[in-house]
């Protein structure tokens, strides 16, 4: 029987290699919803081709172009950031939460709540809520499967072993754009460079945060979160070639190395097919012909995002959407062309320097309402620190 299929942020790049696999199999999937943006074309394209049941913009304004683009083909349209959500609890087996930054915590939460399975990519879920995300997952019953590489990585080393027996968590950083850049040429690094990342073809956002650690910041508490294991036991290791995504060390000296080829349909196909492993249309590597892996340790002065990810595990609370809200308000600057590179980090720093004053609000209970306050407070907080930086 086909299986009834969501894809949440379907014309990105997570969304269109999920897409990729789909359409490999035409009489295997349903689709019910496909959402989208600005790119009406490729989410009215694909939602035709797919027959989806609805397709939805998060964009108010783009519905009558997106209904134009769908005339005749009788999929619905709809559009605005509570249509996406709506579209979140329609009935699915599998939803692949794929919105990019915090935008898509709600969706992602609304489809836990009707799901079965929940493919998750976007990583802001787990750093603003994964308390939040893996309670009600286990209220309802409904499965997450983790989508980032390294999470994928560590979960399939993970098969058939006791949690209690990892000593630690080894995930891997490729370096980004600037692996080798001095501090000072970090300074005056452009967007057009740091929107280049050597290995991974991803969204621009993600790519820049490749460059400058941020993603691996993320990634580091994505793990204590999905994993529930101590900051401690989480280790970063710079290995710019990107074929071993995550290591999981045991209590009897053993490294559990996922090795795959820097493809993300390899990570969206396991999560698709888990529990069983189906062929993937992925690269099969030839290790004779790579012939060494190459590792080294991160540095630390020249990405302090790794560090901040520390502390803001330390802060505990909701300090986790704060650190996320002000990475993203810093990297709106970047990208507006307000701030240089390293001064993202700094207004991070500053956010949680000057929320953590104020721990009322981090420590209130985890819900839905009081993460999006606290994620509006810190972006605030962050534009008030770039403003003045820029003035
Ligand atoms: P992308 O920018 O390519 O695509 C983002 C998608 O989100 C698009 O469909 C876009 O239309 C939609 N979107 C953007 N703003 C929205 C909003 N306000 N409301 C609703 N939808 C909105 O991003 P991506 O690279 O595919 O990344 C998606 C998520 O997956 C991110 O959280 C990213 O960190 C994570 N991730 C991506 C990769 C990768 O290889 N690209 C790897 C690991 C994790
Ligand atoms: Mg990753």
């Amino acid at each position: 029987m086909a299986r009834r299929v969501t894809i949440l942020g379907a014309t990105g790049s997570i969304g269109q290699n999920t897409i990729d696999l789909i359409r490999r199999d035409p009489e295997g999937y349903d689709v019910a919803a496909l959402t989208g943006a600005s790119n009406i074309a490729q989410l009215a394209s694909d939602a035709i081709e797919l027959r989806a049941e609805v397709a939805v913009t998060a964009r108010d304004d783009l519905l009558e172009d997106l209904r134009d683009a769908l005339a005749g083909s009788g999929v619905e349209a709809a559009a605005g950031a509570a249509a996406v959500i709506e579209a979140a609890t329609r009935p699915a087996d599998w939803t692949m939460s794929a919105i990019v930054g915090a935008a898509g915590l709600a969706p992602g939460y609304a489809a836990l709540e009707q799901g079965k399975t929940l493919a998750l990519a976007n990583k802001e879920s787990l750093v603003c809520a994964g308390h939040l995300m893996l309670e009600t997952a286990r209220t309802h019953g409904t499965e997450i499967l983790p989508v980032d590489s390294e999470h994928s990585a560590v979960f399939q080393a993970l098969i058939g072993e006791d949690i209690a027996s990892v000593e630690r968590i080894i995930i891997t950083a490729s370096g980004g754009a600037f692996r080798d850049w001095t501090l000072e040429k970090l300074e005056s690094a452009t967007l057009a460079q740091a929107s280049e990342h050597p290995n991974w073809d991803m969204g621009q956002r993600i790519t820049i945060d490749s460059a400058s650690m941020f993603n691996k910041a993320m990634e580091v508490i994505e793990t204590r979160e999905f994993f529930g294991v101590r900051p401690e036991q989480i280790e970063v290791l710079v290995h710019p070639q990107s074929l071993i995504h995550a290591l999981v060390g045991f209590n009897d000296g053993a490294l559990m190395a996922h090795v795959g080829p820097p493809d993300m349909r390899h990570a969206i196909g396991f999560a698709l097919h888990h529990p069983a492993r189906r062929a993937l249309p992925v690269e099969r590597l030839d290790l004779a012909a790579i012939g060494t892996f190459e590792f080294r340790a991160p540095d630390h002065a020249r990405w302090p995002a790794l560090r901040l990810a520390r502390e803001t595990m330390a802060a505990g609370g909701m300090m986790g959407a704060v650190f996320n809200a002000a990475k993203e308000t810093a990297l709106d600057g970047f990208i507006a062309g307000k701030i240089g590179f390293t001064r993202m980090a700094q207004v991070v720093e500053g956010t949680l320097e000057a929320m953590d004053r104020d721990r009322g609000l981090i420590d209130a209970k985890m819900t839905l309402d009081n993460v999006t306050q606290v994620d509006h407070v810190a972006r605030k907080c962050a534009r008030e620190a770039i403003a003045k930086r820029a003035g």
